[in-house]
């Protein structure tokens, strides 16, 4: 059997929380990428598990099954960056909403 040399998965940014797909060597210790929303700097060291998964304390990190195709992969970052960004819209809508009153309040 064919053991393949590299890694992958998918990680969240602590700063943005949107997912991205990372690929490492087997043996990679390191783990260190730069979100390319935030430009937000993640490093971590990958801990060896059980069943050969990596998983970093400080953030989210899941590691998938090599064989898996980017394009599954893909989708799913998709679906759930969309989730992020429904979230940070309407944050960003409640935030105007409470800066608005606040405005209106003021000049009372
Ligand atoms: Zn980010």
């Amino acid at each position: 059997m064919k053991v393949k040399r590299w890694r992958q998965g998918i990680w969240s940014c602590p700063e943005c929380y949107f997912y991205w797909y990372w690929k490492m060597d087997r043996d990679s210790k390191f783990f260190d990428r730069k979100c390319p929303f935030c430009h937000n700097r993640v490093r971590s060291v990958m801990e060896r598990q059980p069943g050969n998964r990596g998983r970093p304390r400080e953030f989210f990190l899941e590691t998938r099954p090599s064989h898996m195709p980017r394009a599954a992969l893909t989708r799913e970052l998709k679906n759930r960056n969309e989730v992020i960004k429904r979230k940070k819209d309407q944050e960003a809508e409640y935030i105007q909403m409470g800066l608005e009153t606040w405005g209106w309040d003021e000049n009372e």
